[in-house]
């Protein structure tokens, strides 16, 4: 090899060298939200009865791996960003656990060309998660600080086909219906007529329905073409309530 093809050499091995380090430790957490994801398969492959499967879409599991969880969460609570547990996030509310956002944005089985519309955006975590699978996230938020801040977080990290409303979700997003796949991210006493009339025929709604006090159950709700309604019980959960004057 001459002098000038092992300096080139050397100069393309350094470039290569600094790409892939850049790609895979950009932010510090890459190893933590591996970690993560290889906690939530564990999950998954021992709740595999209730989901019918044992392992979840690959894209799914891929959005799990890249979307920054530390963004999140309040900035004290980063270190434990990637633990496979929900965190508060103020206001009373909290993110929820990893591996709960996985099976939900599975189930739903979102496509490319799919528009989503999430009720309860919180930390924007779940929106964010949905947005690399679909076309267009629509997402309602109740509580106005945590709206705002989803809002500016998400812009912030350059997620641009997410859509933030302050407003009451229960009556779903009239403006932007009807929708491929409804998420559901507050405990319900029902499921929302609203929502069930916005969802698209051959649609799917995800979300926990019970008591507040007490753990909910996951439902997933088909809409054949025809519009029949079946519902499937995933699992028992646990989250906030859906609140508002509905
Ligand atoms: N998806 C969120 C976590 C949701 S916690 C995330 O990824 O971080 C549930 C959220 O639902 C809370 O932020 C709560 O304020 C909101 N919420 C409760 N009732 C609501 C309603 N009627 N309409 C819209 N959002 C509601």
């Amino acid at each position: 090899m001459s002098m000038r093809k092992l300096v080139n050499w050397v100069a393309l091995t350094l470039l290569i060298g600094i790409g892939a380090s850049a790609k895979g430790a950009a932010d510090g957490y890459s190893a933590a939200r591996a970690r993560m994801v290889q906690l939530i398969e564990q999950d998954v492959r021992e709740t595999s009865l209730y989901l019918d499967k044992s392992r979840l879409d690959m894209r799914v599991m891929e959005a799990l791996a890249e979307v920054p969880r530390h963004r999140f969460v309040p900035v004290d609570s980063r270190d434990q960003a990637y633990e496979n547990r929900p965190l508060p996030i103020g206001h009373g509310q909290t993110i929820s656990q990893p591996y709960i956002v996985a099976i939900m944005t599975d189930l739903i089985a979102p496509q490319q060309d799919h528009r989503a519309l999430e009720i309860g955006t919180g930390s924007g975590y779940q929106a964010a998660i949905l947005s690399r699978l679909v076309k267009q996230v629509f997402s309602m938020e109740i509580v106005e600080p945590l709206g705002e801040q989803a809002r500016e977080r998400l812009k912030d990290l350059g997620y641009h086909n997410i859509e933030v409303d302050i407003a009451d979700g229960y009556h779903g997003w009239e403006k932007h219906a009807p929708f491929d796949i409804i998420i559901v991210t507050a405990a319900a006493s029902h499921i929302p007529p609203p929502l069930i009339k916005q969802l698209k025929p051959g649609g799917k709604m995800i979300i926990p329905v019970g008591s507040r006090f007490m753990t909910q159950q996951l439902l997933l709700v088909d809409k054949a073409p025809d519009e029949a309604i079946t519902v499937r019980q995933i699992l028992p959960v646990r989250f906030v309530p859906l609140t508002g004057e509905h």
